[in-house]
């Protein structure tokens, strides 16, 4: 807790933003956040808890580890009935500068690129949490079991002209 204390005395105030390349590392943090900046998903119910550590590999390049945890209150997609949406999973990546974002082809870890010198936290925890919300949501058991019908409907104009080409 004091880590974290004195990691947010370094914060700037106003953009609650940190120099990555001036950090000392591990940084340890657990985060509290009651909202979020993604539209296109549910409404938070719960607060979003978030543990993470990020800790520097070589110049520039970091990891962050840790896990991320919540609810959201969200529309089944076939009854429009309001449904809890838990999210909770562990997310492990590479943080990088936003420069190298074009010319970066090694694919191997997940890589999250910001400006490390403006470094925004909550920036990497909803780029996580869009990455991890599902893209189907539907209640349990019978709106569930609707999908795999209608999503081969959706399909078949496409499945129609592939057997004219065949
Ligand atoms: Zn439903």
């Amino acid at each position: 807790m004091h880590l974290f204390q004195k990691f947010l005395e370094s914060m700037s105030k106003r953009n609650k933003t940190f120099n990555l390349r001036e950090g000392s590392f591990p940084i340890q943090m657990d985060l509290v956040f009651d909202e979020i900046e993604i539209k296109e998903i549910g409404r938070l119910k719960d607060l979003i808890n978030a543990e993470i550590k990020i800790s520097i590999i070589s110049k520039d390049l970091f990891r962050c580890e840790g896990r991320l945890n919540t609810t959201f209150i969200d529309r089944c997609q076939s009854c429009l009935k309001d449904i809890e949406v838990n999210l909770s999973f562990l997310t492990n990546l590479v943080i990088k500068h936003e420069d190298l974002m074009m010319d970066d082809d090694s694919n191997q870890d997940q890589t999250h690129y910001q400006d490390l010198e403006y470094f925004d936290v909550e920036q990497l925890i909803e780029e996580e949490i869009s990455l991890n919300y599902p893209n189907i949501v539907k209640c349990e058991g019978e709106c569930l079991d609707i999908n795999p019908l209608k999503e081969e409907e959706k399909n078949l104009p496409f499945k129609k002209i592939r057997d004219l080409i065949d």
